[in-house]
């Protein structure tokens, strides 16, 4: 055991996303400076005036500048229609100085998102959402990986969780986190036995104390209690909710690392390590075009 881990008030390891997201982060810097000649470049597309979109695409875009990836950003109207939006993203495709396109979701509702993201090639396409990318990766083929998802197997990997033959549990069912999380944790080499719930499921509690491993990704506040959680279990919380307090977890923290073996904080697990990972991405993508 790695003893420079940190615990929790009652002994579980905190998994700590800045320091993994951190030490990625380096990593890249060290690999980029190597190639000090190669200009890598993450374009961000921001559509309408969300202020969460804005706070994170500003993260993404400073966290690039700090390990050397240059940023490109580009507003568009929150009225804009599908054709112009096609448009405006066809030109950063077609742009050799562009590595990365993130297209910063949800998008507003006159726009059909699948087809806005499969505007995408798959080796410019670093939040892995395009249906060449999850096509790789259920087929097991090499690609661009979504980010959150990503970044939980990155968080598991740094605290050596076992994951060969356990049970994990992943909840919520989205294309963007619990799909590609579920194909992640169940694939060769990693080999968990993984259970999938979502908004229709019933028993959760029932069904998620067996689990190994918890993965909570459904954006409602505290549905993950102690009663949930086996002792000793690893509890990774994807789920952001705004409140007037500031965010929330989908993971009841508190009552939750009394029981559990590892634990992420929140804010400070997930959120990190999915910036970590678009970064991971970027210098992929650009490796994917023969830049580096
Ligand atoms: P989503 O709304 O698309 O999906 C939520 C899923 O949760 C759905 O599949 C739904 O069936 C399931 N669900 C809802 N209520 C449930 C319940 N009571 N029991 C079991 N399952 C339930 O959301 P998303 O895009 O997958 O995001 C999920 C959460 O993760 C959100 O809070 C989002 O803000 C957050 N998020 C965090 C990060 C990060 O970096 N930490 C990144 C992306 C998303």
């Amino acid at each position: 055991m790695n003893t420079d881990f940190q615990s929790t008030k009652d002994g579980a390891i905190l998994m700590d996303g800045n320091v993994v997201a951190q030490k990625i982060q380096s990593s890249i810097a060290t690999q980029l400076a190597k190639h000090s000649n190669a200009n890598i470049t993450l374009a961000t597309v921001l559509i309408g005036e969300d202020q969460a979109s804005q706070l994170y695409v500003g993260m993404k875009q400073r966290r690039a500048a700090a390990i050397g990836i240059q940023s490109k950003h580009i507003q568009l109207a929150g009225n804009i229609s599908m054709q112009a939006a096609t448009e405006e993203i066809s030109k950063l495709v077609q742009d050799p100085h562009v590595h990365g396109i993130l297209i910063q979701l949800p998008l507003p509702e006159q726009l059909d998102t699948n087809k806005i993201i499969d505007l995408l090639p798959a080796e410019k396409d670093v939040d892995g959402l395009s249906e060449n990318n999850l096509g790789k990766l259920l087929r097991g083929e090499p690609g661009l990986v979504p980010c959150t998802p990503l970044g939980v197997m990155r968080l598991l990997e740094h605290y050596a969780i076992e994951t060969s033959g356990k049970r994990a549990m992943v909840i919520g069912r989205s294309t963007l986190v619990g799909l590609p999380q579920v194909l992640l944790l169940g694939r060769k080499g990693t080999d968990a036995t993984v259970t999938l719930a979502h908004s229709r499921s019933k028993d959760l509690i029932e069904i998620t104390q067996s689990a190994d491993i918890v993965v909570a990704a459904a954006g409602i506040a505290h549905l993950v209690t102690a009663a949930h959680i086996k002792p000793g279990a690893a509890v990774i919380d994807v789920g952001v909710t705004r409140t007037n307090h500031g965010i929330c977890g989908d993971v009841d923290f508190d009552a939750v690392q009394a029981v559990a073996g590892a634990i992420t904080p929140m804010p400070g697990g997930t959120g990190p390590m999915t910036v970590a990972c678009l970064l991971e991405n970027t210098l992929l993508a650009a490796q994917l075009q023969n830049v580096l």
